[in-house]
C-alpha cells in the first residue's frame, strides 16, 4: 500500500496515515514495529517484489484464490478407516487427505502409528479418490520413505524447532506443511520457514493449530490473529487446525468459519468414520455428516473473505517504529 500524506501533522507519523484514511480502514494499518521484526527472515517476508506464493499440489493451488480443506483422521488406522475417510471427504469438498502413519504422540503408551503400512494405506486412498496426501514427518531419517508416498510433508507442532529435520526438508522436493509449535512466538514460527527456505524448498504452508495458554477449557487457544499477521508480514500461505486448537469436535465449525474470515488459505480437519472409536483425538474428529455440514456452512463466510481481504493489515510504505 502506497501512501503520501500531504503534509506531517504530529509527531507520529503512524497517526499521521490513519488521520488520511477513511475510519473502515483503520484495521488495513499494519503494526510497523512487524516490518523490522520479521524482515530478517528475508526468504519467506513479504516484500513488494513477492507479496504471495502459491504452493501447488497435483492440481491444487493452497495460497491462491481457492479455500482447500485437508481432512482425515488422526491417524491412519486401517484400510477400511482410510478409504471411507477418503471418500467422505471428497464428496463433502475436501481436495487434500491429511492422516498420520508416524504419529507424535503426548503419551508413549499411545497408538504411535502404523507406519509404512499407513503410507501404503494412504496412496491407495489417494488412487480410489485422486486426493493428495498431507502426512506427518517427525525425524529426519524418515524424510526419504514418506516422500515417496505423500504430496505434502507435515511438520508437527512438537518438531517445529527440530532444525535436522526442517532441514532435510528444505531439500526433499516436495512442499512443507509447518504447524506452530505449542509455545512458539510467531517470529520463531517464521524461524523455523527460514530454515527450509534456506535448505532449497520455498513450498512452506504455514498452519496455526492454537497455542498453549493459561486457559483450559479448550485444548489449546487458537490464536485467530496469527492468520492475518502471518499474511501481512510472509507471502507464504497460511491455514488454520481447528482440531488441535479446539480439541472438541463441537467447537471446530465455528473456528473454520473463523479462519475463512480472517483470510485464511484452508483447513485442516479431523474426521473419523466413528470418533468414538478412533486411536487417537477421536474427541476433537468430525463425523462425516459433521464435516458434511462444516463445509456447506463455510461458503457464506467464504464470500465474505473478499471483504476482508481489503481490510487486512500490509506493510506500510511510510512510517516506521515510533
Ligand atoms: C496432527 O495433525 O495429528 C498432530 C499431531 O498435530 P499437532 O502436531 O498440531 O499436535
Ligand atoms: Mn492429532
Amino acid at each position: 500500500m502506497s501512501l503520501k500524506p500531504a503534509c506531517f501533522a504530529g509527531s507520529s507519523r503512524f497517526l499521521l496515515v490513519i488521520a488520511h484514511r477513511p475510519i473502515t480502514k483503520m484495521a488495513a494499518v499494519m503494526n510497523p514495529k512487524w516490518n523490522g521484526q520479521f524482515s530478517c527472515f528475508d526468504l519467506v517476508a513479504k516484500t513488494s517484489e513477492c507479496s504471495r506464493s502459491i504452493v501447488r499440489v497435483r492440481n491444487i493451488e493452497i495460497g491462491g484464490n481457492d479455500f482447500v480443506v485437508m481432512a482425515g483422521p488422526c491417524a491412519v488406522e486401517s484400510e477400511t478407516q482410510i478409504l471411507q475417510t477418503a471418500e467422505a471427504v471428497a464428496k463433502a469438498g475436501a481436495r487434500i487427505l491429511r492422516g498420520g502413519a508416524y504419529k507424535p504422540r503426548s503419551s508413549p503408551y499411545a497408538f504411535q502409528g502404523l507406519g509404512i503400512e499407513g503410507l501404503k494405506l494412504l496412496s491407495k486412498a489417494r488412487e480410489a479418490t485422486g486426493l493428495a496426501i498431507v502426512t506427518e514427518v517427525m525425524s529426519e531419517e524418515d524424510v526419504d520413505v514418506i516422500a515417496e508416498y505423500t504430496d505434502i510433508m507435515q511438520v508437527g507442532t512438537r518438531s517445529m524447532e527440530n532444525y535436522a529435520l526442517l532441514e532435510a526438508l528444505g531439500r526433499c522436493g516436495l512442499p512443507v506443511l509447518l504447524k506452530r509449535g505449542l509455545t512458539a512466538t510467531l517470529e520463531e514460527l517464521l524461524r523455523s520457514a527460514q530454515v527450509i527456505a534456506m535448505a532449497g524448498n520455498p513450498q512452506i504452508i504455514l498452519c496455526e493449530r492454537g497455542i498453549r495458554t493459561f486457559e483450559t477449557a479448550t485444548r489449546n487457544t487458537l490464536d485467530i490473529a496469527a492468520v492475518p499477521v502471518l499474511k501481512a508480514v510472509s507471502h507464504l500461505p497460511v491455514i488454520v487446525d481447528p482440531s488441535h486448537a479446539a480439541g472438541v469436535r463441537s467447537l471446530v465449525p465455528v473456528l473454520s468459519r473463523a479462519a475463512a474470515v480472517v483470510g485464511a488459505d484452508g483447513l485442516l480437519v479431523a474426521v473419523h468414520p466413528c470418533p468414538e472409536q478412533a486411536l487417537s483425538d477421536g474427541n476433537q474428529s468430525l463425523t462425516f455428516a459433521e464435516c458434511r455440514g462444516m463445509m456447506t456452512g463455510l461458503q457464506p463466510y467464504l464470500d465474505l473473505q473478499q471483504e476482508s481481504r481489503e481490510l487486512r493489515p500490509q506493510l506500510l510504505a511510510v512510517g516506521g517504529a515510533d
